[in-house]
C-alpha cells in the first residue's frame, strides 16, 4: 500500500528535501577523509523506509536533507555529505549563535515551555535574536537548494521560522511543518512575550500543513492563532489573505515490523534469558527515558516506593530495571534532577532492599538495541509515567516488541501515546497511589487480561507504523495543495444550494462594507464591483434581498439605483423596499448628539488622520487613515467614555473594523432583520455580515436560517465565510441552483 502512494508521490514531486536541526547522520573524521555513520531516530529509520519503498536509493534520486554540523567540517566538499540515500546540506554557523538558538532559545527556553514547565524556561532577549540568526542560516542554504516540483519537510521547535522564511522567498514552494513535542495550551503559549509568540505563530504558517502528534495539540495551536492573531479558522483550516494552512493531528509511530522481528531473534532471546537469570525474581518492572524533568522519573520511583510500603509481601519478588540515558547532563536542572533520582534510588534500595534482592537495578548509560529489545520482551510491566511527552516511542516500541501477547503497559495520561494505546493501564503520573495501584493491577493480570488489551494496542500499531506516518503526512501536503476550494466555508455547501433550490420564498439579507464590497482605506471610495451588481440583479428575480447597512440613505440609494433590493441604512434607522419610499424607523430626538460630537471633535484633534461622519442618526468616528501605533488602544478608550456619557436616550456604542460608531439603541441590523423576516412565510433565510453589527441581525433570526460570519472574531454566526472574496463564489453558486430549477421548472 505504501508502495502505491510513494509512486504517486514520486511522480507529482521532483524531490523531498527534509529540514531538520539533526542531520541523518554523525559525521567523524577518520584517516582516510570522514565517515558517515547513519542516525537510527524515528524520523530517519521512516525516511530511510520511505527511500527503498520509492526505489530513490539510486543516483539522481537521493533524499535531500538540511541539518546543522559543526563548522569542524567546514573545509569538506560536497559530496562528502553524501551516502546512498541521503545527500546532505550542512548548516554552519557561528558557534555563538549556535549556543543562544540551540542551548539558549530552543532547551533552556521551549522546551521547559511547551513541556509545561515554565519556571524553568529562561526568556533573554539574546536567545530570540540567536534564534532567528539560526533560522536564516537554514533559510539560506534551503534557498539555495528549492527548485519548482521539490516538496519541503521541515521538523521541530528548532525551526519554527523557518516555513514563513521560505514562502516569503518562494510563494509558491510545497512546504511541510511537523512539531514533535507537545504544543500547550494557549494560557502557557501567552508566557512568550508577545513579538516572540507572534513571530513563531507566523513562522509556522509560512506552511502549507502543519502537523501535530494528537488532536489536543492541534487545538492549543489552533487557539493560540485565533488568540493571538486574530485569523479565521475554519474547521482545521487557518485562513490567511491569500490561502489556507491545513492544521492536523498524525500521531509519530513506530516501525511495527523492525521491533516485532527482532524481538525473535536468537540473540535477543539469548540476552533476555540471562537477565532473567541474574534477577532472580517472578516479576520484572522496567521503564528507559532520557534524563529529562519532563519524564516524571522521581515521581515514578515514589509511586513504586508507595507499592512496596503497601505490599511487604511483593518485597523479593520484584525488581524494577530503570534505565536512564544521559542527557543534557552539562546543564545545572539536569544535574540536579540526577542527583534526586540517585538519591531517591538509593534511599528506597537501602529501606527495602536485601543482601539477595535489590528493589530497583538502576543505571546511567545507554542500551544497545539488542538490550534494550531484551528488555522490553523479558520484562512483565512496563512504567511509562511522563508529566508530559509530545508522544514517547518507548511505549509504542514496548508494545510492537510483544510478539507473545503478554506484559502490561502503564502509560501517563499525558504521554501524547495515551491518546492511542487505550488498553494501557492510564494513570497520572504525579498521583503516587494511583501508581502504586497500577504497580499492583499489572503483576496480578492475569495473562489472559493481559493478551486481552495487549492485542488491540498491537494491530492499531501495526496499522498506524511510522510509514503511515510520513504518507499520511505527505498525502496532507499534496491534498492541501492541489485542492484549496475555491469557497472557503463552514457551510455546508451541497445541502445549503439544495435548500436555496427548492425554496419558495427565500430570503437573503446582506451587508455591505465587507460584505458585497470590500473593506477600503477611504469609506467614499467603496464600490460595487459589476460582476456583483448584476449577480445581486439575477438574484432578485427570484428571491427578496435586502442590504442591511450603517451606511447613509444617500449612498445605498445611488448604489442601488438599478437593482430592486430592499435597503436598510444606518443600522436599521431607515427602510425602504423595492420601488417605494424610505420610511424612518428611528424615531428618537436630536438631544444625545451634542455631547457626542464633542467628545469625538476632542479625539479629532488629538489623533491626526481620524475624522467624523455625521449620520442622519447616527455619529461615526473613523480611523482607518491614523498611522499611529496604539490607536486601537485609543479606538477602545473612545468606546469606554461613550458608553459612560450621561445620555437622554439609551445609546449603543459599536466598535467597528477602524470606526466608532454612535447611535439611539432602540433601532439595530437586528430588530429590522427580524420585522423583515417576519413580512412573509420565508422558507430559506441566509445572513451574511462581517461586522461586530452583523451579530444583532445573526442574533434575531431562527435557528435554521444559514447565519454567516466572514472573517475573523466571535460570532454567534452558525457558519463562516474565510474572506470577503468568496461572497462572489457563494453568490454565483446559489443563482446556479435557482436556475437549475427553473430550468427544472419549465
Ligand atoms: N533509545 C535509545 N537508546 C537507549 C534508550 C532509548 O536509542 O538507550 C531510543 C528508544 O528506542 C526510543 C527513543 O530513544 O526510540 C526515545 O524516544 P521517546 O519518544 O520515548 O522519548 P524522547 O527521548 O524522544 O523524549
Amino acid at each position: 500500500m505504501y508502495r502505491y502512494y510513494m509512486n504517486s508521490f514520486q511522480e507529482k514531486y521532483k524531490r523531498l528535501i527534509i529540514v531538520a536541526y539533526r542531520l541523518p547522520f554523525t559525521i567523524r573524521k577518520t584517516e582516510e577523509g570522514v565517515s558517515l555513520q547513519q542516525n537510527s531516530g524515528g524520523l530517519v529509520s521512516a525516511i530511510l523506509s520511505m527511500a527503498e519503498q520509492m526505489g530513490q536509493s539510486g543516483e539522481g534520486r537521493k533524499i535531500n536533507w538540511v541539518g546543522h554540523c559543526d563548522p569542524a567540517f567546514q573545509d569538506l566538499t560536497g559530496d562528502a555529505f553524501e551516502n546512498e540515500t541521503f545527500e546532505a546540506h550542512p548548516v554552519f554557523m557561528d558557534p555563538e549563535v549556535h549556543q543562544g538558538f540551540y542551548e539558549g532559545f530552543c532547551n533552556d527556553m521551549l522546551w521547559p515551555l511547551l513541556h509545561y514547565f515554565p519556571t524553568y524556561a529562561s526568556f533573554r532577549d539574546s536567545y530570540f535574536e540567536h534564534y532567528e540568526q539560526a533560522n536564516t542560516r537554514f533559510f539560506e542554504e534551503l534557498v539555495g537548494l528549492v527548485q519548482p516540483g521539490d516538496l519541503v519537510w521541515i521538523h521541530d521547535f528548532q525551526l519554527m521560522l523557518l516555513p514563513a522564511m521560505l514562502r516569503k522567498a518562494v510563494p509558491d514552494a510545497t512546504i511541510g511543518y511537523f512539531f514533535h513535542v507537545p504544543f500547550p495550551t494557549n494560557e502557557i503559549f501567552k508566557l512568550l512575550p508577545r513579538t516572540w509568540r507572534q513571530a513563531l505563530l507566523e513562522g509556522l504558517l509560512g506552511a502549507d500543513v502543519v502537523g501535530f502528534h494528537t488532536p489536543d495539540y492541534s487545538q492549543h495551536f489552533i487557539r493560540s492563532v485565533w488568540e493571538v492573531l486574530s485569523l479565521p479558522v475554519i474547521g482545521s483550516r487557518v485562513i490567511l489573505p491569500e490561502r489556507s494552512v491545513v492544521v492536523r493531528d498524525f500521531p509519530i509511530s513506530v516501525d511495527f515490523n523492525k521491533f516485532d522481528g527482532s524481538a525473535r531473534t536468537p540473540e535477543v532471546v539469548e540476552t533476555k534469558t540471562q537477565y532473567r537469570n541474574l534477577l532472580r525474581v517472578d516479576k520484572i518492572i522496567f521503564s528507559v527515558d532520557r534524563l529529562d524533568y519532563a519524564k516524571g522519573i522521581k515521581e515514578r520511583l515514589q509511586g513504586y516506593e508507595r507499592f512496596l510500603t503497601q505490599n511487604p509481601d511483593w518485597n523479593d519478588r520484584v525488581s524494577f530495571v530503570m534505565t536512564v540515558v544521559p542527557s543534557r547532563d552539562q546543564v545545572p536542572q539536569y544535574q540536579e534532577i540526577k542527583r534526586e533520582i540517585e538519591e531517591t534510588v538509593g534511599r528506597i534500595n537501602g529501606l527495602f532492599g536485601t543482601i539477595g534482592w535489590r528493589p530497583i537495578v538502576y543505571s546511567y548509560l545507554s542500551l544497545k538495541f539488542q538490550e534494550m529489545m531484551a528488555l522490553y520482551t523479558t520484562c512483565d510491566v512496563a512504567l511509562i509515567t511522563p508529566i508530559r511527552d509530545g508522544m514517547n516511542l518507548v511505549a509504542k516500541e514496548f508494545i510492537a516488541s510483544r510478539y507473545d501477547e503478554k506484559g502490561v503497559l502503564i502509560l501517563s495520561e499525558l504521554a501524547g501515546a495515551a491518546q492511542e494505546l487505550k488498553e494501557a493501564l492510564i494513570i497520572n503520573p504525579t498521583d503516587t497511589q494511583e501508581v502504586a495501584n497500577a504497580i499492583y493491577q499489572a503483576l496480578h493480570m492475569s495473562p489472559e487480561e493481559q493478551t486481552v488489551r495487549m492485542r488491540p494496542m498491537r494491530v492499531h500499531l501495526q496499522n498506524h507504523n511510522v510509514f503511515r506516518w510520513a504518507v499520511d503526512f505527505l498525502n496532507a501536503v499534496d491534498e492541501a495543495v492541489s485542492h484549496q476550494p475555491d469557497i472557503e466555508t463552514s457551510l455546508p455547501l451541497p445541502s445549503f444550494s439544495a435548500a436555496f433550490k427548492s425554496a419558495e420564498n427565500p430570503l437573503l439579507l446582506l451587508d455591505f462594507d465587507g460584505t458585497l464590497a470590500p473593506i477600503v482605506d477611504d469609506p467614499a471610495e467603496a464600490r460595487l464591483s459589476e460582476s456583483m451588481a448584476t449577480l445581486i440583479r439575477q438574484l432578485t428575480e427570484t428571491s427578496d434581498v435586502a442590504v442591511i447597512s450603517g451606511r447613509d440613505r444617500r449612498f445605498l440609494e445611488q448604489t442601488f439605483a438599478t437593482i430592486p433590493v430592499h435597503i436598510v441604512a444606518e443600522h436599521g434607522a431607515f427602510y425602504k423596499a423595492p420601488d417605494a419610499d424610505w420610511k424612518r424607523l428611528d424615531l428618537s430626538t436630536e438631544d444625545w448628539v451634542a455631547p457626542v460630537r464633542a467628545l469625538l471633535d476632542q479625539f479629532i484633534g488629538r489623533h491626526r488622520g481620524t475624522f467624523m461622519e455625521e449620520k442622519e442618526t447616527a455619529i461615526a468616528w473613523h480611523y482607518r487613515k491614523s498611522g499611529e501605533e496604539d490607536i486601537e488602544m485609543r479606538a477602545m478608550e473612545l468606546a469606554m467614555q461613550l458608553r459612560n456619557l450621561p445620555s437622554l436616550i439609551p445609546l449603543t456604542v459599536i466598535q467597528g473594523s477602524k470606526v466608532v460608531e454612535v447611535k439611539p439603541a432602540l433601532h439595530s441590523k437586528g430588530t429590522v432583520a427580524r420585522s423583515l423576516f417576519e413580512q412573509k412565510r420565508y422558507d430559506f433565510v441566509v445572513s451574511i455580515g462581517d461586522d461586530t453589527t452583523d451579530e444583532d441581525m445573526f442574533r434575531q433570526l431562527p435557528d435554521w436560517a444559514y447565519s454567516v460570519r466572514i472573517g475573523a472574531g466571535e460570532s454567534e454566526a452558525r457558519y463562516r465565510l474565510a474572506r470577503q472574496q468568496e461572497v462572489l463564489p457563494l453568490l454565483e453558486l446559489m443563482l446556479e441552483a435557482r436556475k437549475e430549477e427553473a430550468v427544472k421548472d419549465q
